[in-house]
């Protein structure tokens, strides 16, 4: 299928036009004139910045969120007029190369502030604001504290806005609900106070943010909505039903290295937690923990093998785990299984194999490791 076939140990493959999809969806639940911050941090959520940038930069998306400035260097090279945030920690000696680059850093504290402004740049800026998460950001417990910072600091940088996370939005609790209202609410507090300054970037809302309170916002602190999870077809949290038509951009495949059959009362992997109740046919796949695949999946997750479920037996490997397939007929060696993806009439999502890890889909597709090479179809 593809040209260099060394690719079928185990890989992943992106449907960019499945992503494109995603985000025109979930835009069109949005008001017309909404705009979306796509956010890309962590190589595209595991998918690949950079392809995944040059088509949504190609789709006319303008506004891009990373976390680092690395992240940040790789998509301005190939998007010389997009805006760039970064919304986590830069040190403060890259002041330089975020000038020269212009890039945009979040500001994550007073204290954070004054130090990188030391270095005498007019950077791009935003200031994080902390409505309750207690991660970044300047209190909105005090607001006048927050105006006296912004306003110092917008005339020492080029302050281009203000923002908030919500780490709540996902949940249907009424606790949780009352909680997020209030986060909003702290938000607008500060940014009534600084309204004057006409900050162009002021924005809240994530996937789930801009699923849920979309309306329980006021206009000017919504006018941006930061979509991550949902634009690669996953869920913000596992009640939660994504938008008809929403669906998964990467699959992850491997393929089978060896078939054998293994008789009854027999061991399989590392510290013989599998013991065979009756013979089976095991097939071992070169797909392991150092490739990212969590070993907490070890005796509880299932891949997919010619439209059927096939599950992990023994302990996930580094680089190898096995699978009973019993019962599965017509399979040999070299024969394609589904790690994410569907086959047939079956489908296993990162969220799924989440559910099942006792994690979130984010981590799934995040911890696809770097040697596992990303095709783009
Ligand atoms: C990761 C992140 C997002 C995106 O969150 P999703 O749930 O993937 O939409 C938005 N804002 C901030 C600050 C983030 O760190």
């Amino acid at each position: 299928m593809y040209s260099d076939s060394r690719i079928r140990r185990s890989w992943v493959e992106v449907d960019l036009n499945k992503l494109i999809q995603n985000y025109n969806i979930y835009k069109s639940h949005l008001p017309e004139n909404c705009e979306i911050m796509a956010v890309v941090k962590a190589d595209a959520y595991g998918h690949g910045d950079v392809p995944v940038c040059k088509a949504l930069h190609e789709h006319g998306v303008h506004n891009y969120a990373v976390s680092n400035i690395d992240e940040a260097l790789a998509l301005r090279e190939i998007m010389q007029d997009a805006n760039i945030l970064i919304l986590g920690y830069t040190p403060v000696e890259c002041a330089r190369t975020l000038y020269e680059n212009n890039i945009m850093q979040a500001l994550l504290s007073e204290e954070y502030a004054e130090a990188l402004s030391a270095a005498g740049y007019r950077l791009k800026c935003q200031f994080a604001i902390d409505t309750g998460m207690n991660r970044i950001g300047l209190l909105s417990d005090d607001p006048v504290y927050c105006e006296d910072v912004i306003r110092k600091y917008a005339n020492i940088f080029d302050l281009c806005g203000i923002f908030t996370h919500l780490c709540v939005a996902d949940s249907s609790n009424p606790d949780d609900h009352s909680y997020t209202l209030r986060q909003i609410d702290h938000f607008r507090s500060v940014y009534e106070k600084i309204a004057d300054l006409d900050l162009p970037f002021v924005h809240c809302l994530n996937t789930a943010g801009g699923m849920f309170y979309y309306d329980d916002c006021p206009t000017e602190l919504s006018k941006i909505v930061r979509l991550g999870i949902s634009m690669y077809g996953l869920s913000p949290a596992a009640e939660i039903t994504l938008p008809e038509g929403i669906t998964p951009a990467l699959t992850w495949k491997t393929s089978i290295s060896m078939i054998k059959n293994v008789e009854k009362d027999c061991f399989i992997g590392y510290g013989r937690t599998y013991k065979t109740e009756r013979a089976i046919k095991v097939a071992t796949v070169p797909t392991g923990y150092a490739d990212g695949y969590s070993r907490q999946l070890s005796n509880r997750g299932y891949v997919l093998i010619n439209g059927r479920r096939a599950p992990i037996v023994g302990k996930v490997c580094m680089d190898q785990m096995m699978i009973d397939v019993t019962g599965i007929p017509d399979i040999s060696r070299g024969d394609e299984v589904i790690l994410i993806g569907s086959s047939g009439n079956e489908t296993l999502t990162a969220d799924h194999l989440a559910s099942i890890a006792g994690t979130i889909g984010y981590e799934i597709i995040c911890g696809i490791s770097k040697r596992v090479p990303r095709l783009y179809i």
